[in-house]
Protein backbone atom coordinates (compact mmCIF):
# COMPACT_ATOMS: atom_id res chain seq x y z
CA UNK A 1 0.00 0.00 0.00
CA UNK A 2 1.02 3.41 -0.88
CA UNK A 3 2.18 5.61 2.37
CA UNK A 4 2.75 9.30 0.86
CA UNK A 5 -0.46 10.85 2.07
CA UNK A 6 -1.18 14.39 -0.12
CA UNK A 7 -1.93 17.56 1.89
CA UNK A 8 -3.21 20.13 0.20
CA UNK A 9 -3.09 23.80 1.59
CA UNK A 10 -5.06 26.91 0.37
CA UNK A 11 -3.89 30.55 0.87
CA UNK A 12 -0.26 31.31 0.34
CA UNK A 13 -0.18 34.10 3.26
CA UNK A 14 2.17 33.68 6.68
CA UNK A 15 -0.70 31.50 8.24
CA UNK A 16 -0.74 28.95 5.22
CA UNK A 17 3.55 29.06 4.31
CA UNK A 18 3.96 28.58 8.01
CA UNK A 19 1.36 25.48 8.47
CA UNK A 20 3.29 23.91 5.31
CA UNK A 21 6.65 24.51 7.15
CA UNK A 22 5.03 23.13 10.51
CA UNK A 23 3.65 19.98 8.63
CA UNK A 24 6.92 18.70 7.44
CA UNK A 25 8.14 19.24 11.12
CA UNK A 26 5.47 17.01 12.52
CA UNK A 27 5.27 14.86 9.88
CA UNK A 28 8.92 13.63 9.57
CA UNK A 29 9.00 13.22 13.34
CA UNK A 30 5.49 11.33 13.17
CA UNK A 31 6.94 9.03 10.44
CA UNK A 32 4.24 9.90 7.67
CA UNK A 33 5.27 10.17 4.41
CA UNK A 34 3.90 13.68 2.62
CA UNK A 35 3.21 15.23 -0.65
CA UNK A 36 2.20 19.01 0.14
CA UNK A 37 0.74 21.28 -2.41
CA UNK A 38 0.26 25.48 -1.15
CA UNK A 39 -2.30 26.76 -3.88
CA UNK A 40 -2.74 30.73 -3.71
CA UNK A 41 -4.67 32.76 -5.97
CA UNK A 42 -2.13 35.85 -6.46
CA UNK A 43 0.74 35.72 -8.50
CA UNK A 44 3.13 36.03 -5.32
CA UNK A 45 3.53 34.47 -1.94
CA UNK A 46 2.80 36.11 1.27
CA UNK A 47 -0.34 37.81 1.31
CA UNK A 48 -0.52 40.59 3.40
CA UNK A 49 3.09 40.64 3.77
CA UNK A 50 4.08 42.49 1.09
CA UNK A 51 7.53 44.80 0.72
CA UNK A 52 8.33 47.01 -1.66
CA UNK A 53 11.40 48.19 -2.45
CA UNK A 54 12.23 51.70 -4.25
CA UNK A 55 15.62 52.21 -4.81
CA UNK A 56 17.21 52.27 -0.91
CA UNK A 57 13.69 53.25 0.38
CA UNK A 58 12.27 49.90 2.29
CA UNK A 59 8.29 50.17 2.47
CA UNK A 60 5.69 47.75 3.64
CA UNK A 61 2.26 47.45 2.20
CA UNK A 62 0.80 45.73 4.85
CA UNK A 63 2.64 44.66 8.13
CA UNK A 64 5.86 46.16 9.45
CA UNK A 65 6.90 44.55 12.21
CA UNK A 66 5.22 41.51 14.70
CA UNK A 67 5.23 41.10 18.66
CA UNK A 68 8.80 39.65 20.54
CA UNK A 69 6.62 39.04 23.38
CA UNK A 70 4.71 36.18 21.50
CA UNK A 71 7.78 34.07 20.27
CA UNK A 72 6.51 32.04 17.55
CA UNK A 73 7.68 34.32 14.73
CA UNK A 74 11.50 34.92 16.33
CA UNK A 75 11.36 30.99 16.15
CA UNK A 76 10.24 30.57 12.74
CA UNK A 77 12.96 33.17 12.29
CA UNK A 78 15.72 30.97 14.18
CA UNK A 79 14.96 27.88 12.08
CA UNK A 80 14.98 29.56 8.71
CA UNK A 81 18.53 31.38 9.74
CA UNK A 82 17.19 34.75 9.89
CA UNK A 83 18.17 35.16 13.35
CA UNK A 84 21.41 37.67 12.05
CA UNK A 85 18.37 39.67 10.10
CA UNK A 86 16.12 40.77 12.89
CA UNK A 87 16.26 44.03 13.77
CA UNK A 88 15.16 46.00 17.11
CA UNK A 89 12.94 49.27 16.90
CA UNK A 90 15.04 52.42 16.91
CA UNK A 91 15.94 52.55 21.31
CA UNK A 92 17.42 56.26 20.35
CA UNK A 93 13.81 57.67 19.75
CA UNK A 94 11.26 55.57 20.87
CA UNK A 95 8.55 57.27 21.92
CA UNK A 96 4.55 57.49 21.11
CA UNK A 97 2.04 59.77 20.67
CA UNK A 98 -1.68 59.99 20.59
CA UNK A 99 -3.18 62.80 19.19
CA UNK A 100 -6.01 64.25 21.43
CA UNK A 101 -7.81 67.25 21.86
CA UNK A 102 -5.94 68.97 19.34
CA UNK A 103 -2.51 68.35 19.74
CA UNK A 104 0.25 65.41 19.87
CA UNK A 105 0.70 63.82 23.38
CA UNK A 106 3.38 61.45 24.34
CA UNK A 107 2.80 58.14 25.41
CA UNK A 108 5.56 55.68 27.13
CA UNK A 109 6.30 52.63 25.41
CA UNK A 110 4.54 50.30 27.87
CA UNK A 111 0.80 51.61 25.88
CA UNK A 112 1.83 50.74 22.51
CA UNK A 113 0.88 47.32 22.85
CA UNK A 114 -1.77 47.86 25.47
CA UNK A 115 0.44 45.51 27.24
CA UNK A 116 -0.63 44.63 30.77
CA UNK A 117 2.84 45.03 32.62
CA UNK A 118 3.23 48.17 32.64
CA UNK A 119 1.49 50.79 34.34
CA UNK A 120 3.53 53.83 34.86
CA UNK A 121 2.54 55.09 31.40
CA UNK A 122 -1.05 55.27 32.36
CA UNK A 123 0.03 57.43 35.44
CA UNK A 124 2.44 59.64 33.57
CA UNK A 125 0.66 59.98 30.21
CA UNK A 126 -0.67 63.74 31.31
CA UNK A 127 -3.35 62.70 28.63
CA UNK A 128 -6.23 62.30 31.45
CA UNK A 129 -7.59 65.14 33.80
CA UNK A 130 -7.23 64.18 37.79
CA UNK A 131 -11.20 62.78 37.28
CA UNK A 132 -10.17 61.15 35.06
CA UNK A 133 -6.89 59.60 36.46
CA UNK A 134 -9.00 59.06 39.51
CA UNK A 135 -11.53 57.41 37.49
CA UNK A 136 -9.04 54.69 36.37
CA UNK A 137 -7.59 54.25 39.59
CA UNK A 138 -11.06 52.68 40.96
CA UNK A 139 -10.51 49.41 39.02
CA UNK A 140 -8.94 48.77 42.51
CA UNK A 141 -12.17 48.78 43.88
CA UNK A 142 -14.81 47.95 41.41
CA UNK A 143 -15.90 44.33 41.82
CA UNK A 144 -15.14 41.99 39.41
CA UNK A 145 -17.65 41.10 36.81
CA UNK A 146 -19.08 37.09 37.71
CA UNK A 147 -20.79 36.48 34.28
CA UNK A 148 -18.84 34.92 31.97
CA UNK A 149 -20.66 36.03 29.17
CA UNK A 150 -18.85 37.76 26.30
CA UNK A 151 -18.20 41.31 26.51
CA UNK A 152 -17.10 44.39 24.63
CA UNK A 153 -13.77 46.04 24.88
CA UNK A 154 -15.72 49.14 25.28
CA UNK A 155 -17.57 48.32 28.00
CA UNK A 156 -14.97 46.27 29.70
CA UNK A 157 -12.68 49.51 29.71
CA UNK A 158 -14.88 52.02 30.66
CA UNK A 159 -16.16 49.45 33.30
CA UNK A 160 -12.50 48.65 34.62
CA UNK A 161 -10.89 52.52 33.85
CA UNK A 162 -13.38 54.78 32.58
CA UNK A 163 -14.67 56.26 30.18
CA UNK A 164 -11.88 58.68 29.24
CA UNK A 165 -9.14 56.61 29.86
CA UNK A 166 -10.66 54.39 27.33
CA UNK A 167 -11.47 57.30 24.79
CA UNK A 168 -7.69 59.11 25.23
CA UNK A 169 -5.50 56.13 25.32
CA UNK A 170 -6.99 52.62 25.46
CA UNK A 171 -9.58 52.64 22.03
CA UNK A 172 -6.50 54.31 19.50
CA UNK A 173 -4.49 51.40 20.19
CA UNK A 174 -6.78 48.55 19.80
CA UNK A 175 -7.98 50.78 16.64
CA UNK A 176 -4.74 50.65 15.48
CA UNK A 177 -4.17 46.81 15.65
CA UNK A 178 -7.64 45.65 14.42
CA UNK A 179 -9.18 48.74 12.35
CA UNK A 180 -12.15 47.94 14.27
CA UNK A 181 -15.03 49.41 16.36
CA UNK A 182 -14.46 48.73 20.48
CA UNK A 183 -18.46 48.62 20.84
CA UNK A 184 -18.80 45.65 19.06
CA UNK A 185 -15.25 43.91 19.87
CA UNK A 186 -15.37 40.74 22.18
CA UNK A 187 -12.63 41.25 24.79
CA UNK A 188 -12.27 37.87 25.47
CA UNK A 189 -11.23 37.13 21.57
CA UNK A 190 -9.14 39.88 21.56
CA UNK A 191 -7.12 40.68 24.89
CA UNK A 192 -8.17 37.81 27.16
CA UNK A 193 -5.27 38.57 29.14
CA UNK A 194 -7.02 41.39 30.62
CA UNK A 195 -10.30 39.31 32.08
CA UNK A 196 -7.61 37.14 33.43
CA UNK A 197 -6.18 40.22 35.33
CA UNK A 198 -9.88 41.03 36.07
CA UNK A 199 -10.60 37.58 37.09
CA UNK A 200 -7.55 36.67 39.13
CA UNK A 201 -6.28 39.88 40.97
CA UNK A 202 -9.63 41.82 40.85
CA UNK A 203 -8.18 44.19 39.19
CA UNK A 204 -6.48 45.46 36.05
CA UNK A 205 -4.31 47.60 37.47
CA UNK A 206 -3.36 45.01 40.64
CA UNK A 207 -2.94 42.03 38.00
CA UNK A 208 -0.47 44.53 35.75
CA UNK A 209 1.77 45.39 38.18
CA UNK A 210 1.96 41.24 39.57
CA UNK A 211 2.65 40.21 35.76
CA UNK A 212 5.43 43.11 35.76
CA UNK A 213 7.01 41.74 38.33
CA UNK A 214 7.27 38.44 37.16
CA UNK A 215 8.35 39.27 33.43
CA UNK A 216 11.49 41.18 34.72
CA UNK A 217 12.26 38.49 37.41
CA UNK A 218 12.11 35.71 34.18
CA UNK A 219 14.17 38.16 31.69
CA UNK A 220 15.49 35.31 28.99
CA UNK A 221 18.93 35.30 28.80
CA UNK A 222 18.33 35.60 24.48
CA UNK A 223 19.36 39.07 22.66
CA UNK A 224 17.20 41.46 24.19
CA UNK A 225 14.60 42.55 21.69
CA UNK A 226 12.66 45.62 22.01
CA UNK A 227 8.71 45.20 21.88
CA UNK A 228 8.59 44.73 18.28
CA UNK A 229 10.96 43.55 15.90
CA UNK A 230 11.01 43.51 12.11
CA UNK A 231 13.37 41.99 9.36
CA UNK A 232 16.42 43.94 8.10
CA UNK A 233 15.52 43.92 4.22
CA UNK A 234 11.32 44.09 5.23
CA UNK A 235 9.30 41.37 6.41
CA UNK A 236 8.98 39.57 2.83
CA UNK A 237 12.35 38.33 3.80
CA UNK A 238 10.49 35.25 6.18
CA UNK A 239 8.05 34.62 3.27
CA UNK A 240 11.09 34.48 0.90
CA UNK A 241 12.92 31.79 3.31
CA UNK A 242 10.00 29.80 3.85
CA UNK A 243 9.21 29.47 0.56
CA UNK A 244 12.80 28.74 -0.37
CA UNK A 245 12.93 26.13 2.20
CA UNK A 246 9.46 24.09 1.75
CA UNK A 247 11.22 23.97 -2.48
CA UNK A 248 14.05 22.20 -0.57
CA UNK A 249 11.63 19.78 1.04
CA UNK A 250 9.32 19.09 -2.34
CA UNK A 251 6.86 21.70 -1.39
CA UNK A 252 4.68 21.82 -4.36
CA UNK A 253 3.76 25.61 -4.78
CA UNK A 254 0.84 26.87 -7.49
CA UNK A 255 0.13 30.69 -7.62
CA UNK A 256 -2.36 32.40 -9.49
CA UNK A 257 -4.75 30.02 -8.94
CA UNK A 258 -7.71 30.41 -7.49
CA UNK A 259 -9.67 27.15 -5.75
CA UNK A 260 -13.06 27.42 -6.67
CA UNK A 261 -14.56 24.55 -5.25
CA UNK A 262 -14.09 21.61 -2.47
CA UNK A 263 -15.74 18.11 -3.23
CA UNK A 264 -15.72 15.03 -0.94
CA UNK A 265 -14.53 12.46 -3.45
CA UNK A 266 -14.98 9.24 -1.07
CA UNK A 267 -15.33 8.39 2.51
CA UNK A 268 -14.58 5.17 4.49
CA UNK A 269 -14.71 5.79 8.33
CA UNK A 270 -11.74 7.78 9.61
CA UNK A 271 -10.36 8.30 5.73
CA UNK A 272 -11.68 10.91 3.49
CA UNK A 273 -10.41 11.89 0.58
CA UNK A 274 -11.18 15.50 -1.26
CA UNK A 275 -10.92 16.98 -4.67
CA UNK A 276 -10.37 21.00 -4.95
CA UNK A 277 -11.49 23.19 -8.41
CA UNK A 278 -8.90 24.64 -9.53
CA UNK A 279 -10.35 27.94 -11.80
CA UNK A 280 -8.36 26.63 -14.85
CA UNK A 281 -10.78 23.66 -14.49
CA UNK A 282 -8.85 21.06 -13.14
CA UNK A 283 -8.78 19.25 -9.76
CA UNK A 284 -6.10 18.26 -6.86
CA UNK A 285 -6.96 15.43 -5.25
CA UNK A 286 -5.77 15.38 -1.04
CA UNK A 287 -6.32 13.24 2.12
CA UNK A 288 -5.76 16.31 3.98
CA UNK A 289 -7.10 19.99 3.44
CA UNK A 290 -6.02 23.29 4.96
CA UNK A 291 -8.07 26.59 4.79
CA UNK A 292 -5.69 29.49 5.26
CA UNK A 293 -7.83 31.73 3.36
CA UNK A 294 -9.99 34.73 4.37
CA UNK A 295 -12.79 33.32 6.25
CA UNK A 296 -15.42 34.30 3.84
CA UNK A 297 -13.12 32.79 1.13
CA UNK A 298 -13.47 29.60 3.53
CA UNK A 299 -17.15 30.02 4.00
CA UNK A 300 -17.66 29.56 0.11
CA UNK A 301 -15.37 26.91 0.35
CA UNK A 302 -16.85 24.89 2.68
CA UNK A 303 -20.41 26.19 2.35
CA UNK A 304 -21.58 22.96 -0.33
CA UNK A 305 -20.11 20.59 2.47
CA UNK A 306 -21.80 21.81 5.82
CA UNK A 307 -23.99 25.18 5.11
CA UNK A 308 -24.17 25.50 8.91
CA UNK A 309 -20.47 26.33 9.13
CA UNK A 310 -20.49 28.13 5.82
CA UNK A 311 -23.30 30.52 7.47
CA UNK A 312 -20.67 30.56 10.55
CA UNK A 313 -17.73 31.52 8.89
CA UNK A 314 -19.79 34.58 7.02
CA UNK A 315 -20.23 35.66 10.30
CA UNK A 316 -16.95 36.80 10.91
CA UNK A 317 -16.90 40.46 9.46
CA UNK A 318 -13.45 41.71 7.98
CA UNK A 319 -12.69 45.77 7.94
CA UNK A 320 -10.67 47.36 5.13
CA UNK A 321 -7.76 49.86 5.70
CA UNK A 322 -5.19 51.43 3.29
CA UNK A 323 -1.66 52.42 3.97
CA UNK A 324 -0.31 55.53 2.31
CA UNK A 325 3.71 55.89 2.56
CA UNK A 326 5.31 59.19 1.83
CA UNK A 327 8.86 60.27 1.85
CA UNK A 328 10.11 63.64 1.76
CA UNK A 329 13.19 65.43 1.95
CA UNK A 330 14.56 65.80 5.91
CA UNK A 331 15.24 69.44 5.53
CA UNK A 332 12.01 69.95 4.22
CA UNK A 333 10.19 68.96 7.49
CA UNK A 334 12.66 69.64 10.10
CA UNK A 335 11.71 68.96 13.43
CA UNK A 336 7.47 67.73 12.78
CA UNK A 337 8.31 63.96 13.27
CA UNK A 338 9.38 62.89 16.74
CA UNK A 339 9.51 59.50 17.81
CA UNK A 340 7.83 56.29 16.29
CA UNK A 341 4.33 57.94 14.90
CA UNK A 342 1.15 58.43 16.82
CA UNK A 343 -2.71 57.21 16.98
CA UNK A 344 -5.95 58.92 16.92
CA UNK A 345 -8.40 58.33 19.22
CA UNK A 346 -12.19 58.09 16.95
CA UNK A 347 -13.52 60.48 19.41
CA UNK A 348 -11.08 62.82 17.70
CA UNK A 349 -13.22 62.43 13.84
CA UNK A 350 -10.11 62.52 11.98
CA UNK A 351 -9.40 60.59 8.65
CA UNK A 352 -5.89 59.51 9.90
CA UNK A 353 -6.47 56.51 12.18
CA UNK A 354 -2.27 56.40 13.17
CA UNK A 355 1.33 57.48 11.56
CA UNK A 356 4.28 55.98 11.85
CA UNK A 357 7.44 57.74 11.42
CA UNK A 358 9.00 54.47 9.74
CA UNK A 359 12.25 55.73 8.96
CA UNK A 360 13.12 56.83 12.63
CA UNK A 361 11.56 53.70 14.24
CA UNK A 362 13.82 51.17 12.41
CA UNK A 363 16.87 51.85 10.81
CA UNK A 364 17.50 50.57 7.24
CA UNK A 365 14.02 51.80 5.87
CA UNK A 366 15.29 55.15 4.29
CA UNK A 367 18.67 56.77 3.22
CA UNK A 368 19.65 59.44 6.19
CA UNK A 369 18.44 62.36 4.31
CA UNK A 370 15.07 61.50 3.57
CA UNK A 371 11.60 60.66 6.16
CA UNK A 372 10.02 57.77 5.45
CA UNK A 373 6.60 57.89 6.71
CA UNK A 374 3.59 55.50 6.84
CA UNK A 375 -0.03 56.86 7.45
CA UNK A 376 -3.21 54.30 8.07
CA UNK A 377 -6.85 55.17 7.58
CA UNK A 378 -10.34 53.09 7.26
CA UNK A 379 -11.38 50.53 9.52
CA UNK A 380 -14.84 49.91 10.86
CA UNK A 381 -17.12 52.55 10.15
CA UNK A 382 -14.37 54.76 8.22
CA UNK A 383 -14.17 52.91 4.95
CA UNK A 384 -15.72 55.79 2.74
CA UNK A 385 -12.32 57.26 2.64
CA UNK A 386 -11.36 54.28 0.33
CA UNK A 387 -13.32 55.12 -2.16
CA UNK A 388 -11.30 58.37 -3.33
CA UNK A 389 -9.61 57.97 -6.07
CA UNK A 390 -5.45 57.93 -5.14
CA UNK A 391 -4.54 61.45 -5.52
CA UNK A 392 -7.75 62.93 -3.44
CA UNK A 393 -6.55 60.21 -1.06
CA UNK A 394 -3.57 61.44 -0.49
CA UNK A 395 -4.30 64.68 -0.44
CA UNK A 396 -6.32 64.33 2.67
CA UNK A 397 -3.80 62.19 4.37
CA UNK A 398 -1.52 65.21 3.60
CA UNK A 399 -3.86 67.36 5.25
CA UNK A 400 -3.91 65.85 8.26
CA UNK A 401 -0.34 65.61 8.96
CA UNK A 402 -0.45 69.04 7.90
CA UNK A 403 -3.05 70.15 10.82
CA UNK A 404 -1.69 67.36 13.17
CA UNK A 405 2.60 67.54 12.83
CA UNK A 406 2.56 70.89 10.69
CA UNK A 407 4.33 68.48 7.64
CA UNK A 408 3.16 70.70 4.33
CA UNK A 409 6.27 70.18 2.14
CA UNK A 410 5.32 67.65 -0.86
CA UNK A 411 6.71 64.11 -0.26
CA UNK A 412 9.29 63.02 -3.40
CA UNK A 413 7.69 59.17 -2.97
CA UNK A 414 3.85 58.08 -1.95
CA UNK A 415 3.01 54.78 -2.17
CA UNK A 416 -0.89 53.60 -1.80
CA UNK A 417 -1.84 50.54 -0.16
CA UNK A 418 -5.74 49.52 -0.25
CA UNK A 419 -6.33 46.16 1.68
CA UNK A 420 -10.49 45.31 1.03
CA UNK A 421 -11.91 43.36 3.49
CA UNK A 422 -8.66 42.94 5.10
CA UNK A 423 -8.86 42.59 8.80
CA UNK A 424 -11.12 40.20 10.75
CA UNK A 425 -12.77 41.50 13.65
CA UNK A 426 -13.43 39.62 16.62
CA UNK A 427 -16.82 40.56 17.37
CA UNK A 428 -18.98 39.72 20.20
CA UNK A 429 -19.62 35.87 20.58
CA UNK A 430 -16.50 35.45 18.25
CA UNK A 431 -15.24 32.31 20.50
CA UNK A 432 -18.71 30.61 20.60
CA UNK A 433 -18.79 30.72 16.78
CA UNK A 434 -15.19 28.98 16.13
CA UNK A 435 -16.75 26.64 18.70
CA UNK A 436 -19.43 26.06 16.38
CA UNK A 437 -17.88 26.10 13.21
CA UNK A 438 -15.09 23.58 14.63
CA UNK A 439 -18.25 21.68 15.47
CA UNK A 440 -20.29 21.53 12.38
CA UNK A 441 -16.85 20.98 10.32
CA UNK A 442 -15.82 17.87 12.64
CA UNK A 443 -17.56 15.27 10.84
CA UNK A 444 -14.84 15.99 8.01
CA UNK A 445 -11.62 14.12 8.54
CA UNK A 446 -8.48 16.21 7.36
CA UNK A 447 -10.35 19.55 6.76
CA UNK A 448 -8.50 21.84 9.34
CA UNK A 449 -9.34 25.89 9.53
CA UNK A 450 -6.38 28.36 9.85
CA UNK A 451 -5.55 31.83 9.25
CA UNK A 452 -6.01 35.30 10.81
CA UNK A 453 -9.77 34.89 10.73
CA UNK A 454 -10.18 33.13 14.05
CA UNK A 455 -7.17 33.09 16.66
CA UNK A 456 -5.31 35.84 16.71
CA UNK A 457 -3.96 38.93 14.07
CA UNK A 458 -0.76 39.20 14.49
CA UNK A 459 1.79 37.21 12.51
CA UNK A 460 3.02 35.01 15.82
CA UNK A 461 -0.66 34.19 15.79
CA UNK A 462 -0.84 32.96 12.44
CA UNK A 463 2.51 31.15 12.60
CA UNK A 464 1.21 29.48 16.21
CA UNK A 465 -1.68 28.48 14.70
CA UNK A 466 -0.31 27.37 11.34
CA UNK A 467 1.33 24.35 14.15
CA UNK A 468 -1.52 23.85 15.48
CA UNK A 469 -3.34 23.15 12.11
CA UNK A 470 -0.25 20.68 11.70
CA UNK A 471 -0.14 19.21 14.22
CA UNK A 472 -4.11 18.42 13.45
CA UNK A 473 -3.25 17.10 10.22
CA UNK A 474 -0.74 14.92 11.25
CA UNK A 475 -2.46 13.62 14.35
CA UNK A 476 -5.61 12.79 11.44
CA UNK A 477 -3.00 11.53 9.25
CA UNK A 478 -1.56 9.00 11.79
CA UNK A 479 -5.01 7.35 12.15
CA UNK A 480 -6.56 9.33 15.29
CA UNK A 481 -9.35 11.42 15.07
CA UNK A 482 -8.22 15.05 15.46
C1 LIG B 1 -2.43 47.00 6.72
C2 LIG B 1 -2.11 45.88 7.67
C3 LIG B 1 -1.12 46.05 8.63
C4 LIG B 1 -0.81 45.03 9.50
N1 LIG B 1 0.20 45.19 10.40
C5 LIG B 1 0.61 44.17 11.17
C6 LIG B 1 1.80 44.27 11.95
O1 LIG B 1 2.49 45.29 11.92
N2 LIG B 1 2.17 43.19 12.69
C7 LIG B 1 1.45 42.02 12.69
O2 LIG B 1 1.85 41.07 13.40
N3 LIG B 1 0.34 41.87 11.92
C8 LIG B 1 -0.08 42.91 11.16
N4 LIG B 1 -1.16 42.76 10.34
C9 LIG B 1 -1.90 41.49 10.35
C10 LIG B 1 -1.15 40.41 9.55
O3 LIG B 1 -0.53 40.98 8.44
C11 LIG B 1 -2.13 39.36 9.05
O4 LIG B 1 -2.91 38.89 10.11
C12 LIG B 1 -1.44 38.16 8.42
O5 LIG B 1 -0.46 38.57 7.50
C13 LIG B 1 -2.52 37.31 7.76
O6 LIG B 1 -1.94 36.17 7.21
P1 LIG B 1 -2.86 35.00 6.62
O7 LIG B 1 -1.97 34.05 5.94
O8 LIG B 1 -3.77 34.47 7.68
O9 LIG B 1 -3.82 35.73 5.58
P2 LIG B 1 -3.45 36.39 4.18
O10 LIG B 1 -2.12 37.03 4.24
O11 LIG B 1 -4.63 37.21 3.84
O12 LIG B 1 -3.33 35.14 3.19
C14 LIG B 1 -4.48 34.50 2.66
C15 LIG B 1 -4.12 34.05 1.26
O13 LIG B 1 -5.23 33.33 0.73
C16 LIG B 1 -5.24 33.56 -0.67
N5 LIG B 1 -6.56 33.23 -1.21
C17 LIG B 1 -7.73 33.86 -0.97
N6 LIG B 1 -8.73 33.24 -1.63
C18 LIG B 1 -8.18 32.19 -2.30
C19 LIG B 1 -8.70 31.17 -3.15
N7 LIG B 1 -10.02 31.07 -3.44
N8 LIG B 1 -7.83 30.27 -3.67
C20 LIG B 1 -6.52 30.32 -3.39
N9 LIG B 1 -5.98 31.27 -2.57
C21 LIG B 1 -6.80 32.18 -2.04
C22 LIG B 1 -4.89 35.04 -0.79
O14 LIG B 1 -4.40 35.35 -2.09
C23 LIG B 1 -3.84 35.20 0.30
O15 LIG B 1 -2.52 35.11 -0.19
C24 LIG B 1 -1.52 43.79 9.43
C25 LIG B 1 -2.52 43.61 8.48
C26 LIG B 1 -2.81 44.63 7.59
C27 LIG B 1 -3.87 44.42 6.54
Amino acid sequence: MNNLRTVVVIGGGISGLSTAYALHERASAAGIQIRCTVVDAAPSWGGKIVTHRVGDLVTEAGPDSFLSQKTAAIELCAKLGLTDQLINTNETSKRACVFSQGRLRELPEGLVVISPNQLGPFLRSGLLSWPGLARMALDLAIPVKRSSSDESLASFFRRRMGRQAFERMLEPLMAGIYGGDAEQMSVQATFPRFVELEQQYGSVIRGMMAARKTDSSAASAGPKRTMFVSLKNGLSGLIDALVGRLTEQGVTFRSSTIVDALRVRSHQPGRWKYDIILNDGSALSADSLVLATPAYVSAELVRPLTPIAGGLLDLIPYASTATIAMAYPCAAVAGAAEGFGFVVPRAEGRDLIAATWTSLKWAHRAPADQLLVRCYVGGVGREAILQLDERALVSRVRDELASMCGVTAEPNYVQVNRWMKAMPQYTLGHLERLNQIEAALSRYGGLVLTGTGYRGVGIPDCIRDGAVAADRVVRYLSGERS
